[in-house]
């Protein structure tokens, strides 16, 4: 059942909040086993049911009256371990609820548990997770994307209507376009980044997962608005996120020439091909539109964001949070601490991004990454005085093989290209299911100008109905 009826159902007394959870509990008790998209149940999810009975029995008006959602292991929870699958916070029980947290639980959500990621969101595939990789609830033998691969397998499994990730570089498009699900990235700054673990925070988003429009919009709207907890949080009013579709008709959209290049396979190019031969017949309008600096993208996102986690990083000394080696100095335990909690690709990436920031090497490498950052932002800036939208796919290949770019870390962080370029100017995106190849989803990314999300849910609400859902579908498990 989707999250919208749950909510009126449950809203109009016909639909009990326990019942609601009790369903999403044998389904994950009967499926996970195999997917292992949750890291964490949480233990008062019963109370917190019972809990929204009595607050909609009371009157309360609530958007997400006992509908179920499952949460990143990067997002704090009170009382609840937070671990960002990584060694170094594991027992790590947080004392306060993030900000995104705190709204779920206001707009009566039940907060099912806690999903499975790479170790600090840093990967693509949830291979890199110190709790063991997630599976593809479409093909148990791929990986369902990363990092936010839990949430995402979550929604796809059909164990919950809705789920939270976070997005830095696509870590919520990719593994939605893996799982045949929505994934929407809103613009830096929309929703509170309080309480999301930092991993590059100029970069970090949360985003959200859905198997529709209307229920990616009812949690997205939920999560957005300004918290003064959160020095980048927008005082903007939040969008207009009623999806429609009649709307999506007089947009304009541009085709992005960088990314229909090289390394797509060929189900992706035809996928993108059928979204417009779709849409044209809707009266949308499409233009190719071509953005030069794109090639320089990747590089400087694994710049930025490796710069930015150097430092985010440092607090984990064994002193202040979780994991704690056992030594006899205290330079030795934060040593310690240190090399036995972080995984391989977690060191890897301290270690570019201090060089990249090392005395000497600033100019060369962090100080041109920002150049071309500003560059990108301002090619995507003059291409939106011609179009509304501009669509992409959203990887070049459908899901891989688990172990398949395990050992080569450049072909993993290749499966971002599509991505990145979006965190890197802060950007609203969303990622819709657009097509299968051998049995596989495939995803198409729109992309809109700053602020302007509701674009996003109108164009997908206009494609999910002329598509009568066809691609709206849950992984063939059972
Ligand atoms: N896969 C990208 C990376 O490894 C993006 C991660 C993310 O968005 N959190 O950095």
């Amino acid at each position: 059942m989707d999250a919208v009826t749950i909510a009126r159902r449950v809203r109009t007394g016909e639909l009990d909040p326990g019942d609601v959870l009790n369903e999403t509990l044998a389904r994950i008790e009967r499926f996970d086993a195999q997917v292992h998209a949750f890291l964490t149940l949480n233990p008062e999810a019963e109370a917190e049911a019972e809990a929204v009975r009595r607050r909609v029995a009371a009157g309360e008006d609530l958007p997400l009256a006992g509908v179920p959602v499952a949460v990143k292991d990067n997002l704090t929870t009170r009382g609840l371990e937070t671990t960002c699958a990584s060694g170094v916070l594991e027992g790590f029980v947080p004392p306060y609820d993030a900000a995104a947290v705190e709204r779920l639980r206001a707009a009566g959500a039940v907060l099912v548990g806690k999903t499975n990621l790479d170790e600090f969101a840093m990967g693509s595939s949830t291979e890199h997770s110190h709790f063991g990789p997630t599976r593809n609830p479409w093909d148990l033998e791929r990986v369902p994307g990363g990092s936010s691969g839990g949430s995402a397998a979550a929604v796809a499994a059909g164990y919950v209507p809705v789920a939270v990730g976070s997005d830095t570089g696509g870590s919520v498009r990719q593994p939605a376009a893996f799982t045949g699900t929505l994934g929407f990235k809103p613009t830096y700054g929309r929703i509170s980044r309080y309480g999301l673990v930092a991993f590059a925070s100029s970069l970090d988003q949360v985003g959200t997962f859905a198997r529709s429009v209307a229920d990616l919009a009812r949690i997205s709207r939920v999560l957005m608005g300004h918290d003064p907890r959160d020095a980048t949080s927008l005082t903007a009013a939040p969008p207009r996120l009623e999806p429609d579709p009649e709307r999506g008709r007089g947009y304009t959209l541009g085709v992005v020439r960088e990314t229909l290049q090289e390394g797509n396979s060929p189900g992706v190019l035809d996928a993108l091909e059928r979204f417009r031969a779709v849409l044209e017949a809707e009266g949308v309008r499409f233009v190719e539109v071509g953005l030069p600096s794109l090639r320089h993208a990747l590089a400087a996102y694994y710049l930025v964001a490796t710069a930015e986690a150097s430092s985010n990083l440092a607090r984990y000394d064994g002193v202040h949070y979780g994991a704690r080696a056992e030594a006899g100095d205290v330079r030795a335990l934060m040593r310690r601490t240190r090399e036995r909690g972080f995984g391989a690709e977690v060191k890897r990436r301290i270690l570019m991004g201090t060089f990249a920031l090392s005395s000497g090497y600033y100019d060369a490498y962090y100080g041109r990454a920002l150049k071309a950052r500003r560059r990108i932002a301002a090619e995507f800036a003059q291409a939106f005085h011609e179009v509304d939208l501009l669509v992409t796919p959203t990887t070049p290949t459908p899901a891989f093989r688990l172990g398949a770019k395990l050992d080569d870390p450049l072909e993993m962080y290749l499966s971002d290209v599509d991505t990145v370029a979006v965190n890197l100017a802060g950007l609203p995106a969303l990622s819709l299911p657009a097509g299968f190849e051998e049995g596989l989803p495939l995803g198409v990314q729109l992309i809109a100008p700053a602020l302007a999300e509701d674009r996003l849910f109108d164009l997908a609400a206009l494609f999910e109905r002329a598509t009568d859902g066809a691609y709206r579908q849950t992984a063939p498990l059972d």
